[in-house]
Protein backbone atom coordinates (compact mmCIF):
# COMPACT_ATOMS: atom_id res chain seq x y z
CA UNK A 1 0.00 0.00 0.00
CA UNK A 2 2.79 2.08 0.41
CA UNK A 3 3.73 2.61 -3.22
CA UNK A 4 0.02 3.87 -3.82
CA UNK A 5 0.72 6.59 -0.99
CA UNK A 6 4.54 6.80 -3.53
CA UNK A 7 2.86 7.09 -6.31
CA UNK A 8 0.67 9.78 -5.45
CA UNK A 9 2.94 12.18 -3.69
CA UNK A 10 5.39 11.85 -6.87
CA UNK A 11 2.08 13.25 -9.12
CA UNK A 12 1.41 15.54 -6.83
CA UNK A 13 5.02 16.89 -6.88
CA UNK A 14 5.75 16.71 -10.75
CA UNK A 15 2.01 18.42 -10.95
CA UNK A 16 2.94 21.53 -9.11
CA UNK A 17 6.48 21.63 -10.97
CA UNK A 18 4.87 21.58 -14.57
CA UNK A 19 2.37 24.40 -13.52
CA UNK A 20 4.92 26.47 -11.98
CA UNK A 21 7.56 25.98 -15.07
CA UNK A 22 4.30 26.77 -17.44
CA UNK A 23 3.11 29.88 -15.54
CA UNK A 24 7.30 31.33 -15.00
CA UNK A 25 8.61 30.66 -18.63
CA UNK A 26 7.01 32.84 -20.72
CA UNK A 27 6.48 35.97 -18.90
CA UNK A 28 10.24 35.59 -17.95
CA UNK A 29 11.29 36.70 -21.80
CA UNK A 30 8.40 38.48 -23.18
CA UNK A 31 8.67 42.37 -22.64
CA UNK A 32 7.66 45.56 -24.52
CA UNK A 33 10.80 45.21 -26.33
CA UNK A 34 11.99 41.64 -26.31
CA UNK A 35 9.96 38.31 -27.24
CA UNK A 36 11.08 34.67 -26.57
CA UNK A 37 12.87 33.39 -29.63
CA UNK A 38 10.42 30.65 -31.75
CA UNK A 39 13.74 28.13 -32.08
CA UNK A 40 15.28 28.53 -28.58
CA UNK A 41 13.08 30.63 -26.56
CA UNK A 42 15.90 32.75 -25.69
CA UNK A 43 14.76 37.00 -25.64
CA UNK A 44 15.38 38.37 -28.81
CA UNK A 45 14.77 42.44 -29.63
CA UNK A 46 11.18 42.72 -31.39
CA UNK A 47 13.01 44.25 -34.29
CA UNK A 48 16.08 41.42 -34.88
CA UNK A 49 16.06 39.62 -38.36
CA UNK A 50 18.33 36.99 -36.55
CA UNK A 51 17.96 35.50 -33.22
CA UNK A 52 21.24 36.71 -30.90
CA UNK A 53 21.28 33.46 -28.95
CA UNK A 54 21.01 30.50 -31.82
CA UNK A 55 21.80 32.87 -34.67
CA UNK A 56 18.51 31.43 -36.43
CA UNK A 57 16.97 34.11 -38.96
CA UNK A 58 13.96 35.43 -37.38
CA UNK A 59 10.77 35.71 -40.36
CA UNK A 60 9.02 38.99 -41.10
CA UNK A 61 6.05 39.44 -37.90
CA UNK A 62 7.72 36.47 -35.45
CA UNK A 63 7.11 38.47 -32.88
CA UNK A 64 3.38 40.18 -31.63
CA UNK A 65 3.41 43.44 -31.28
CA UNK A 66 3.62 45.14 -27.46
CA UNK A 67 0.74 45.23 -25.82
CA UNK A 68 -1.16 41.73 -27.45
CA UNK A 69 -2.07 39.16 -25.10
CA UNK A 70 -0.33 35.84 -25.40
CA UNK A 71 -2.61 32.60 -24.37
CA UNK A 72 -0.92 30.32 -22.32
ZN1 LIG B 1 17.01 31.62 -30.85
Amino acid sequence: MEWLLALVVLAAIAYFVMKRRRAAAPSAAVSDTHHPCPSCAAPAPRTATQCPSCKRDLPEGWAPAAGIAIPP
